[in-house]
C-alpha cells in the first residue's frame, strides 16, 4: 500500500518517543510505500510564537531564556544517539540562524507576517530533520523534505496560507512518486508550504494534517494515517463520560462536523483534500498499532448508531441581537454575518426565531469584544435600532451522526435526556445538513448533559 503518515508533536514529545515512533515505522516499510508528514516537537510552535513576541516588544531576558530553551530542547534529541554524523552540526546551525533571525526582530522591534511563518517554519524543520536521521539509523534511506520542495504551493497569506491543489498534486507526484519508486522514505515538514515567490508559508495552527491529506490527494495514497496518542476517535471525551466508546467508522462528513465543532482531531480543512480524491484517512494509536484505529471514508456506515458522538465546546460567548425594525427587512443577516467574517471572527452556530425579530451568534469567547465593537458598528450603518446583549458562562453541546439525516424522534430524544437532569437549555441549532444538533446550556451543565445523552443514546445501544 501506499500510505502518508503524519506524526503529531505529541507522537515525539520526547527524545525516546522519537525514538520509538522511528521503530514503529520500519515495521511497516518492509511491505508499504511510505512518506511521513512530521510536525514540530510538542509546544515548539507556541514557543515560537512567544519567542517572536518577546522579540518584537524587545523583552530582552524573556526572549534569550525562551531561545535558549528551544535550543537546548532540540539538542537533546541528538544526545543519545549512536551516530550523530552531520546531524548536530546542520541542527546547530538552524539554531544559530533562528538566534539572528530573532535578534534582527529585537532590534527592528516587530515581525512582518512574512517573518512570522519563517520563524515559526523552523519548528518543524528541526524536527523533521532529526525525524529523518533518527529514522535512517533504523536502516531506513529517509530523505528529507521542506513542504515547498515536496510541491507545496500557497498563495501568499502568511500565517494561514491556503495551497494550490492543482499545482501542488502536479508537483508533488513529479517529486515525490520517483523517490518511493527507488524505494525512499520522503520525511517531510508538515504545516510550511511556499509561495510562488519562493517564501515560506504557513498553514495555520494544526496544519500539518492538511499538508499529510494534500499529499495524499497528490499521489493518490491507499490511505493516510494520522498516528495518535489515542487508539482513535471516541464517541466524547473519556474525561467526561464512563463508557467512552470507540468509533470504527466515519464519514468525511462526520469528521468534519466533529472538526468543526470541539474535538481536536482533524485540522477541518484537512479533509477537503480527502473528499477530493476520496482518499480514506485512519486515525490509529501509536500505543496500539495493532488495532484497527478509526477509518474515515466517503459513506457513512448505516449499520450501527445514529448518533456517533458528542462534542463540548467551553470557552464562547453567545451574542443575542434584538430589533424589532428587523422583522420582513432582507439580507440584515447577511450583512450581519459577513462584517464578522471580514474581522476574521468564525461563528460557531445561530440561531433567529421565526419571528425574525431576534439573532443569536455562539462566538469563541476571545471574539468578543472584537465582535461587539462590529456589529454595532455594522446596525449603526444599516440603521437599526437595536439591544444587544451577551451571555459567557455557557457551553455548547453537538450530537452527531449522519443517521440523524431522516430519522426522527431523535431531537425528542436527545432534549428528554437533558431534561430529566434539570438542565435548562438557552439555545438551539441544527445545521441544514442535519447532521449535527447542537445546544447550549450554562457551563455548569455542559458536562452533566453529555453524560445524560451518552449514557441512554450510545452506551445502552
Ligand atoms: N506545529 C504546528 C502547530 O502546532 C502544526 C501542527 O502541529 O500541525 O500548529
Ligand atoms: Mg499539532
Amino acid at each position: 500500500m501506499k500510505i502518508v503518515m503524519k506524526f503529531g508533536g505529541a507522537s515525539i514529545a520526547t527524545p525516546r518517543d522519537m525514538y520509538l515512533r522511528a521503530n514503529l515505522l520500519k515495521k511497516y516499510i518492509e511491505s508499504n510505500e511510505i512518506i511521513v508528514v512530521q510536525s514540530a516537537i510538542k509546544g515548539v510552535t507556541d514557543r515560537l510564537l512567544k519567542l517572536i513576541r518577546y522579540a518584537s516588544n524587545r523583552k530582552k531576558e524573556r526572549m534569550d531564556n525562551e531561545l535558549t530553551y528551544i535550543k537546548k530542547l532540540h539538542i537533546e534529541y541528538l544526545e543519545n544517539l549512536p551516530e550523530k554524523g552531520k546531524i548536530l552540526d546542520e541542527i546547530e546551525n538552524m539554531l544559530n540562524e533562528l538566534g539572528n533571525i530573532i535578534y534582527s526582530i529585537y532590534y527592528l522591534g516587530e515581525a512582518t507576517p512574512k517573518a512570522q511563518d519563517y520563524i515559526l517554519s523552523f519548528g518543524e524543520r528541526l524536527a523533521t530533520k532529526i525525524m529523518a536521521h533518527v529514522v535512517s539509523l533504523q536502516g531506513i534511506e529517509a530523505i528529507y523534505l521542506e513542504g515547498g520542495d515536496a510541491g507545496i504551493i500557497t498563495d501568499s497569506n502568511y500565517g494561514d496560507a491556503t495551497p494550490n491543489m492543482d499545482i501542488t498534486k502536479e508537483l508533488c507526484r513529479i517529486r515525490l512518486l520517483p523517490l518511493l519508486n527507488k524505494g525512499l522514505t520522503p520525511i517531510i515538514t508538515g504545516f510550511i508550504g511556499v509561495d510562488k515567490y519562493g517564501n515560506i508559508t504557513t498553514l495555520g495552527r494544526g496544519g500539518s494534517d492538511l499538508t499529510a491529506t494534500l499529499i495524499g490527494y497528490s499521489i493518490d495514497a491507499d490511505e493516510v494515517w494520522f498516528w495518535k496518542d489515542v487508539p482513535g476517535i471516541f464517541s466524547a471525551d473519556p474525561n467526561i463520560v464512563n463508557k467512552p466508546i470507540k468509533i470504527p467508522q466515519l464519514s468525511y462528513l462526520e469528521a468534519a462536523e466533529l472538526s468543526a465543532l470541539g474535538a481536536k482531531i482533524i485540522h477541518p480543512r484537512a479533509i477537503i483534500p480527502l473528499m477530493r480524491g476520496n482518499i480514506p484517512l485512519r486515525i490509529k494509536g501509536f500505543n496500539n498499532p495493532d488495532e484497527e484505529g478509526t477509518i474515515v471514508t466517503k459513506y457513512s456506515n448505516k449499520t450501527g448508531e445514529i448518533i456517533k458522538s458528542i462534542t463540548l465546546i467551553k470557552d464562547i460567548c453567545m451574542i443575542n441581537i434584538y430589533s424589532t425594525n428587523m422583522v420582513g427587512v432582507p439580507g440584515i443577516s447577511g450583512k450581519i454575518f459577513s462584517s464578522l467574517g471580514k474581522e476574521k471572527i468564525n461563528i460557531l452556530m445561530i440561531s433567529q426565531n421565526v419571528s425574525e425579530a431576534n439573532i443569536s451568534l455562539l462566538i469563541k469567547k476571545k471574539d468578543l469584544k472584537k465582535s461587539l465593537t462590529t456589529l454595532e458598528k455594522v446596525m449603526k450603518e444599516i440603521g437599526i435600532t437595536n439591544e444587544i446583549d451577551y451571555m459567557c458562562d455557557i457551553a455548547a453541546i453537538s450530537v452527531i451522526g449522519e443517521g440523524m439525516r431522516g430519522t426522527p424522534g431523535i431531537a425528542a430524544k436527545i432534549f428528554t435526556c437533558v431534561a430529566e437532569k434539570g438542565i435548562n437549555i438557552i439555545m438551539i441549532a441544527q445545521g441544514s445538513s442535519e447532521i449535527n444538533i447542537s445546544f447550549v446550556v450554562k457551563a455548569v451543565d455542559g458536562e452533566t448533559a453529555i453524560k445524560a445523552i451518552h449514557e441512554k443514546l450510545i452506551e445502552k445501544n
